[in-house]
């Protein structure tokens, strides 16, 4: 048994302090534990977005030992409770605009059924929303609500929730807990690397603190890559064959006044040539234009996204992010991890890139080799993220290729069966003629299950054709009662619960 003893980290975006301040606690950096060192260039700017995510992320913060409170407060955080998709299924015009939301909460079921082939028999859309018949946090999020009230225990609720929160400052936010957990901070830039003879890195080569050597090094440095990339050589597969977004052109509104509600949701909006996400901060928003480079010129992305703003956008600055979206089939190659944007990003439409931040670190905590052992941890750890990235690639394209845009290209192009990954494909033909099943999509790794994936289908109506199989579904009017029941829940709900705004305030202090 050789043990990992000293673990470099290289970058200092979210992915790098989260990993710091996540390792440190798990690890343990006291005698015995682990000696953590981070890396970060004084130079080299983050990417700084990244401000929407999922459920996970509510246990991540808290396993860094961060209170709620704190967490809201110090990222200018507000909580989320799901994402509203507005246009994505037809161009809107003066008289017809479309929206669904896909909500984190659990969906609706009679007894073990699935209350979807219910609601899929006797639909109007326009009359009742499939999450309206099948869930409350519809009208939770339609009143502005809070997920929970003041004096609920921190990191839950009644309600399933996740946060919204500015990057930067969660980074460093994190830097703070990670430093008082014992990493060691240094501040300069990585200019080259070492190998030994076997072909693992034996030390990084800094500017201003000469050789740093460990038994394990995290590849942090974003886009950039410098580890598993530039120094180890391995590969990236780029994805925009597929996902055809490539970059994103962002924007820091303020609120239009300081009292203006906060939404409980990110909005995503789709646009000619790709999609505006509309992230509600506590005290701004956050939105960005993403877009693909192929069909779109910087300058008309710019004209949509101000359009989009209006007057909200009049006095703030704007910038642009190149992304290189896709993945590395290997993202630990021997004594290298490559963790956050270094190891892939896909479009940020279901909020999955910090989420893939955490579930790497979970990962590389319970599969935490000797040195000995590295390689079996490698290869389960490649297999996990391997297969998360397919999953979230297949979502996320999902969006696209059930969408009846018509008015560019892009929209077109999307929907080109060749540019379907085969598993989606195959998951589309089978349910034209049913609903998706019980065990055939969700559980780890996998990121999106059963009631992702039927709000998703049936917010933007890919109904599958159910005639001649009524006598399966003979649960009708046990099925319509609760979806009542569920309503009366969510009336309920918004009654007892505070404006998201009001809750922020109270929590966080802020507003
Ligand atoms: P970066 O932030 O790029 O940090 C890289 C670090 O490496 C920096 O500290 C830099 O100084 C350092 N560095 C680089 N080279 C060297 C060197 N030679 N020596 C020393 N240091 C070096 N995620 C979500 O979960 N939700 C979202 O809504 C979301 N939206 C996004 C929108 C866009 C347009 C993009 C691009 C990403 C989005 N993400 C989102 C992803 C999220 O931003 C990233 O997962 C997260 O910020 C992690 O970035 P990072 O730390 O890996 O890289």
């Amino acid at each position: 048994m050789k043990p990992i003893r000293s673990i470099a980290i290289v970058g200092g975006g979210t992915s790098g302090w989260l990993a710091a301040a996540y390792l440190a606690r798990k690890l343990g950096t006291a005698k015995g534990g682990v000696a953590i060192t981070l890396i970060e260039s004084p130079d080299i700017a983050t990417v700084g977005v990244g401000e929407a995510t999922i459920p996970p992320i509510r246990s991540m913060v808290a396993a860094t030992g961060i209170s709620e409170g704190e967490f809201l407060r110090e990222t200018g955080g507000s909580f989320k409770l799901a994402i509203r998709f507005d246009d994505w299924l037809h161009v809107p015009s003066e008289h017809r605009r479309h929206s669904y939301y896909h909500a984190f909460g659990s969906y609706g079921r009679i007894g073990r059924d699935l209350m979807a082939p219910y609601w899929l028999q006797q639909r109007d859309t326009e009359q009742r929303s499939f999450v309206d018949y099948t869930m409350p946090e519809g009208r939770i999020c339609d009143a502005m609500c809070a997920p929970k009230r003041r004096g609920d225990p921190e990191f839950s609720g009644p309600f399933e929730y996740a946060y919204h929160f500015d990057a930067a400052r969660a980074a460093k936010l994190l830097q703070r807990v990670a430093v008082e957990t014992g990493v060691k901070h240094l501040l300069g830039k990585v200019e080259n690397v070492e190998l030994d003879a076997n072909g693992d890195i034996a030390a990084l080569v800094t500017d201003r603190h000469g050789k740093l050597e460990a038994d394990l090094f995290i590849d942090c440095t974003g886009f950039a890559a410098l580890l598993i990339e530039k120094a180890l050589g391995v590969r990236f597969d780029d994805a925009t064959d597929q996902l055809f977004c490539d970059r994103a052109v962002v924007c820091r509104p303020l609120y239009e006044t300081p009292d203006a509600p906060i939404p409980p949701f990110t909005v995503a909006t789709a646009r000619p040539h790709g999609w505006i996400w509309d992230i509600p901060l506590s005290e701004r928003r956050g939105v960005g234009y993403v877009y693909s480079s192929r069909y779109c010129e910087a300058e008309d992305a710019e004209r949509n996204l101000r359009s989009y703003l209006g007057e909200a956008g009049r006095n703030a600055d704007s910038f642009e992010i190149r992304i290189r979206v896709g993945s590395r089939p290997t993202q630990w190659h021997r004594n290298c991890i490559a963790i956050g944007l270094a190891g892939g990003f896909i479009e940020p439409l279901e909020s999955t890139g910090i989420y893939l931040v955490d579930i790497a670190l979970r990962w590389l905590s319970d599969l935490f080799p000797d040195q000995s052992t590295m390689k079996v941890a490698a290869q389960e750890f490649n297999r996990r993220m391997n297969d998360c990235y397919a999953d979230i690639i297949d979502f996320v394209k999902l969006h696209y290729c059930i969408s009846k845009r018509d008015d560019t290209r892009f929209w077109i192009d999307n929907r080109n069966q060749e540019t379907w990954p085969e598993t989606l494909k195959r998951k589309l033909e089978n349910w034209r003629f049913r609903t998706p099943g019980e065990y055939e999509v969700g559980g780890l790794p996998a990121v999106f299950g059963l009631s992702n994936y039927l709000q998703v289908l049936y917010g933007m109506q890919y109904f599958p054709d159910l005639s001649g199989r009524e006598a399966q579904f003979a649960n009708m009017e046990h099925a319509n009662e609760r979806a009542d029941e569920l309503q009366r829940t969510a009336l309920a709900a918004v009654d007892r619960l505070p404006e998201h705004r009001e809750l922020i305030g109270m929590i966080a202090g802020v507003g």
